[in-house]
């Protein structure tokens, strides 16, 4: 489904990203750890195309066609869509009118939906406007449940969310990815950035990734990455150079 090759990305004029190449393939949910600032964020904000993300060099391919310079909005179009690890606030737009602008008008459906992310009283208010860091997570998993994109990309969606709404992220996210279906008949494929690692509980994710200092440095089984680190950190991780 998404092909990334050799990709450079810079940042006013500083280079972020180097040598970027990572593939993930149909119903295949890959998650990508590494130390703050090691460019996690760009990578996603690069692939859904914000114009500030340079791509200096290599390519990103998606369902075969090439979208590297393609618009945000057109890459949506497509069937990529992404949770903002900081979403803006939006004042003036409601957060049920941007669900019904998505989904459709089908109030009782978006209320449904909403109501499974204990969201249902949140659809009358400003998009972000004075929500706390877990209902802003819960709001874009909202948000990406009615755009339902076949390639979803999610940054840090468990972090300020406190343990009873964590599970129900979970499970929305589950939801969007398809863990219920077969990965032989599953659409959906994702890109998760986490932390924590709490989000793995719910996601069974297929590969995991490390990114440092703007590269990827090791794959591997996501639990056992998590485990390493936890136990020496992500030092050792720029001196071992490990695929699988
Ligand atoms: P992560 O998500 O892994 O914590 P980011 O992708 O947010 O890291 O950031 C990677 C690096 O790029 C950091 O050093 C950060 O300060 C820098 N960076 C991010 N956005 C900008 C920007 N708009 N201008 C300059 N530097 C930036
Ligand atoms: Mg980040």
């Amino acid at each position: 489904m998404l092909d990334i090759e050799d990709l450079h990305v810079e940042i006013g004029e500083k280079e972020v990203l180097h040598d970027i190449n990572l593939r993930i393939g149909d119903g295949e949910t890959h998650v990508l750890m590494g130390p703050n600032g090691s460019g996690k964020s760009t990578l996603l904000m690069t692939l859904m195309g914000f114009s500030n993300y340079i791509v200096t060099e290599g390519r990103i391919r998606f369902k075969g066609e090439d979208i590297t310079h393609l618009p945000i909005h057109a890459r949506a179009q497509i069937g990529m869509g992404m949770m903002f690890q900081r979403p803006p606030t939006i004042s003036g737009l409601k957060l049920g009118k941007l669900l019904a602008a998505t989904y459709g008008d089908q109030p009782d459906r978006i209320r449904e939906m909403a109501r499974k992310l204990n969201m249902d009283h949140f659809l009358e208010r400003d998009i972000n406007k004075g929500f706390s860091g877990g209902e802003i997570k819960r709001s874009e998993v909202l948000q990406l449940t009615a755009q339902s994109p076949e390639f979803v990309m999610l940054d840090e969606p468990e972090s300020g969310v406190d343990l009873e709404n964590i599970s129900l992220i979970g499970h929305a996210i589950g939801m969007l990815l398809e863990k219920d279906v077969h990965i032989v008949n599953r659409k959906k494929s994702g890109l998760v950035i986490t932390h924590t690692g709490y989000i793995l509980d719910y996601l069974d994710a297929d590969k995991g990734h490390v990114m440092c200092d703007g590269e990827i440095k090791c794959h591997g089984n996501p639990r056992e990455i998590l485990k390493e680190v936890k136990a020496r950190g992500y030092r050792e991780c720029l001196e071992c150079r490990q695929t699988a």
